[in-house]
């Protein structure tokens, strides 16, 4: 009997090791890898410049302490802030740590000002994480139920509803943020459009609320630009990152900008791990290589192929309902649940997900080629043909 604690439906395969797009298993089977350990692996496994950087970065220092100065910390961040029109970060572990902090920086603006019962709008299939606090943002009664008390402070709205942000504010006067995802990742990929982004960042302009965006599915040039918010061509005052920022590394990030920035002090917030020497050098060369090999473009041209591929091979089949996404965040939704797929796909050497039920969700690193897309593609069509027959 095992003695990990039985927290996941694992699939029946354990990975030996990887290099670039390829896993392989422990008894020697190789996948092609569509998922990136959930948009993790962003530079794909065994990257030479990440390999060479860490081993680098271990023998010189792996953790010292926030109680000290830390190099890489000061060398990320403005990285991040120069690439996101964000002015400070703190640094965490995780997403959900990323966006702890996010909601204790909405509670304190809102105390700042006088808002005695500092309330956040979040949105129906939201997934912020499964501490307390972020199982309670998120808009999934799976995550919750068991877990009540939820944290109190939160209101749900549809995502894509501006009216119901805006019917809220009428009769809510504790209202201080909105938190979303710009592409929300586990509920679906689903997505709005530019009109429904730029309307809730006027609302928050508006009513002096801060808008807070979670990328830390859909950031570090997942759909093709860096953050997910610039897609939409709106700026957050708060943005969270995590998965894709490491490589593998854990490491999150919580980044203010506007009225935002400068909230915290000394005393506020922090975290043992939080941005240590390792950590940082993780996030500093992915952001590196992400720049050096184009991968931004590469996810743009690439997702496009992939999509294209789906909508041509699938074209009139019976049970396809939408191919949506950017870059390489990518959700093919089908008429019925679909979680068989992902067994089927394993079995043929192919590593994808599925989320919301009925989406089949890929995710591959951002340096994926178009000979691997369309390796994926031309694999993938047939099995989800035979489920749609089946
Ligand atoms: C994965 C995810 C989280 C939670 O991240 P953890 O590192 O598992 O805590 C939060 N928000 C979004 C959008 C995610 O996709």
């Amino acid at each position: 009997m095992s003695h990990v604690m039985n927290t996941y439906a694992r699939l029946p395969v354990t990975f030996s090791h990887g290099k670039g797009s390829r896993i392989t298993d422990t008894e020697g089977r190789e996948y092609l890898d569509a998922l990136s350990g959930i948009a993790v692996n962003t530079l794909g496994h065994a990257h030479p410049r990440l390999v060479a950087a860490l081993a680098e970065q271990a023998g010189r220092l792996l953790h010292t302490s926030n109680l000290y100065g830390v190099a890489g910390q000061e060398t990320l961040a403005d990285k991040l802030c120069a690439l996101s029109g964000m002015q400070e970060v703190f640094f965490a572990n995780s997403g959900c740590e990323a966006n702890e902090a996010a909601i204790k920086l909405a509670r304190y603006f809102g105390h700042k000002k006088g808002v005695e019962l500092p309330t956040v709008v979040v949105m129906e299939k939201a997934f912020h994480g499964r501490t307390m606090a972020t199982l309670s943002a998120t808009g999934n009664r799976k995550v919750q139920a068991g877990f009540e008390p939820l944290v109190a402070g939160f209101v749900r709205v549809p995502y894509g509803d501006l009216e119901a942000i805006r019917a809220i504010a009428e009769h809510n006067k504790n209202i201080v943020a909105v938190m979303f995802e710009i592409i929300q990742g586990e509920g679906g990929i689903h997505l709005c459009d530019a009109a429904y982004y730029r309307g809730v960042r006027e609302l928050c302009d508006a009513r002096d609320w801060l808008m807070i965006c979670d990328e830390v599915q859909c950031g570090m040039g997942r759909t093709g630009q860096w953050f997910g918010y610039q897609l939409a061509g709106v700026q957050p005052d708060v943005a969270t990152l995590a998965k894709g920022l490491g490589s593998g590394v854990p490491i999150g990030a919580c980044m203010t900008g506007g009225k935002a920035a400068g909230l915290f002090g000394p005393g506020n917030h922090g975290s043992t791990f939080g941005g240590n020497p390792l950590a940082c050098t993780a996030g500093l060369t992915t952001l590196a290589c992400i720049e050096d090999e184009g991968l931004l473009a590469n996810a743009d041209r690439v997702g496009k192929l992939i999509r294209q591929g789906f909508a041509d091979g699938l074209a009139g089949v019976e049970g396809l309902v939408d191919i949506r996404g950017h870059g390489l965040m990518i959700g093919v939704e089908l008429d019925r649940p679909c979680a068989a797929l992902v067994g089927q796909a394993l079995a043929a050497g192919l590593l994808i997900n599925v989320t919301g039920d009925t989406v089949i969700r890929l995710l591959p690193p951002l340096n994926f080629s178009e000979s691997e897309a369309r390796e994926l593609v031309d694999r993938m069509i047939p099995l989800i043909k035979t489920f749609l027959a089946g």
